[in-house]
């Protein structure tokens, strides 16, 4: 395959760190004459002598003309992270120096790496699986603690190992079978249909237990839009503020959300919560027709995960009620935040309302049971799930993938069940493989493997 691909042979070069000036900015170079050309800029030593996994201080020249004073990182082949012969040269950072040495490298050989290309070779030379590839994107994209952890698991290995194990045992008993096929007139089973049963089944369960993760993946990966709605005045702002004053997230992109409807961004607890249009709840909402008002309310109230549906506890009961049934009716994940419980007391409000599910009692201003509201956030996004080590698929290439493992599984199941003919058995198996392949990367095409790298950044 590896032949196959354009390009595959080229020497790649790009910078590393991100563009715009800093102390250092460091260009990566992986390829057959990665050192070739470094013996020809770099004048301090030769580097193409020197052993694997050192560093080199000197000067970088071309024709004479000195480029940069950098260190030169040198890794051999196969010792390195493309598998290939790479070098790192961290420069000054400034972007003139860069492109004038990037230029340099680019004369002497080496062109431009394309997005997600080193690590394109990384995966084509087996030093890492697909599924741990994608993981590196996530892991550079990762701007939580939770988000972190899970690309750094999926990274080194994560779910990959067990799903390759299944496969290669699946792949036997596929072998196996096939074989019986060519002795079709004999009626003999070399595949023992009792201990395929028992893999098929364990398989099942931990593929089914997977993508159960996704879930909290998704979550974990793309955090949480909640919309805040409420009457004007119920105390919207308010709330807002409370929870931003503390939890407020600094994130430069968070990837398939647009940027229009989405100003701030909380981190609860490792999860990130987008608020939606909250430029909607700073407008003086006196100001807003009463019915475009509710339209926009209800528009949110859709597109968002989570609703915190906010009101006044002096606010009449049978209204509250209203609104909570068309929310139920709607199918929506809320939480009732009954607000301003200073007004009356605590007590009284429960009275008035302590009979509806998933409701908080809070008094905004104040901050009072603000930690109650946010836990409870947490506790639904999570649906009592722990953010452990275990696997979790944050990726939706890996779940759909693992759901059509997971339906084959059955298939396959139900065929030992009804004593299925060989050859069909066969068939189940081998659809199983392809989807199980397609997440490691065992099982791939060109086209597929574009997309996903396209996906990263240049020089990663
Ligand atoms: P919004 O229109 O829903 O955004 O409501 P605001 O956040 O602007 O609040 C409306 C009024 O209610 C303001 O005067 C707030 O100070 C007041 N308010 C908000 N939360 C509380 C609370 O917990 N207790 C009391 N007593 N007043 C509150």
């Amino acid at each position: 395959m590896q032949g196959q691909l354009a390009g595959w042979d080229d020497t790649i070069a790009a910078l590393a760190t991100p563009p715009g000036i800093g102390a250092i900015g460091v260009i990566r170079i992986s390829g057959k004459k990665a050192l070739a050309i470094t013996d020809k800029l770099f004048t301090a030593k030769k580097i193409s002598e020197q052993p694997s996994h050192t560093l080199h201080v000197g000067l970088l020249k071309l024709n004479d003309i000195v480029l940069d004073e950098v260190v030169v990182a040198l890794f051999k082949s196969p010792r390195s992270y493309t598998g290939e012969d790479v070098i790192e040269i961290s420069c000054h950072g400034s972007n003139y120096i860069l492109q004038q040495v990037l230029q340099a490298i680019t004369s002497l050989g080496a062109r431009p790496a394309k997005p997600g290309e080193f690590t394109q070779r990384a995966f084509l030379n087996g030093k890492l699986d697909l599924a741990q590839a994608e993981a590196v994107a996530d892991l550079i994209a990762s701007n939580t603690e939770a988000s972190k952890k899970a690309a750094l698991s999926s990274m080194r290995g994560g779910f990959s190992e067990a799903l390759k194990n299944v496969r290669e045992q699946l792949l036997k008993f596929a072998a196996l079978i096939e074989l019986e096929l060519d002795f079709s007139q004999e009626d003999v089973e070399f595949a023992d249909r009792t201990a395929l049963y028992k893999l098929v089944s364990e398989a099942g369960l931990s593929i089914n237990k997977l993508i159960s993760s996704f879930q909290l993946g998704n979550v974990i990966k793309n955090g949480v839009s909640v919309a805040i709605i409420g009457k004007p005045n119920a105390g919207k702002s308010t709330l807002l503020n409370a929870l931003l004053n503390e939890n407020r997230a600094i994130v430069s992109d968070i990837p398939g959300t647009t940027r229009d409807t989405i100003e701030e961004v909380l981190n609860i607890d490792g999860i990130l919560f987008r608020l939606i249009d909250t430029a909607g709840i700073r407008l003086h909402t006196s100001d807003i027709i009463e019915s475009a008002g509710i339209e926009r309310s209800l528009e949110k109230m859709k597109h968002a995960d989570l609703v915190l549906f906010i009101f006044d506890v002096t606010d009449d009961k049978k209204e509250i009620e209203k609104r909570v049934h068309d929310m139920k009716a709607e199918g929506l994940h809320y939480i009732l935040v009954a607000n301003k419980i200073d007004k009356t007391n605590e007590i009284e409000a429960r009275r008035q309302f302590g009979h509806l599910e998933k409701i908080i009692f809070i008094a905004a201003k104040e901050g009072k049971h603000t930690e109650t509201l946010k836990e409870y956030m947490t506790d639904t996004v999570l649906h009592g799930k722990v953010q452990t080590e275990s696997n979790i698929v944050t990726n939706a290439r890996h779940y759909h993938a693992l759901k059509e493992a997971a339906t084959s599984l059955e298939e396959i199941q139900a065929g030992l069940d009804n004593n299925l003919e060989s050859d069909l058995l066969a068939l189940d198996i081998r659809r199983c493989l392809h989807y199980l392949g397609e997440i490691t990367g065992q099982v791939t095409n060109e086209d597929m493997l574009d997309y996903i790298f396209s996906k990263f950044c240049i020089g990663k």
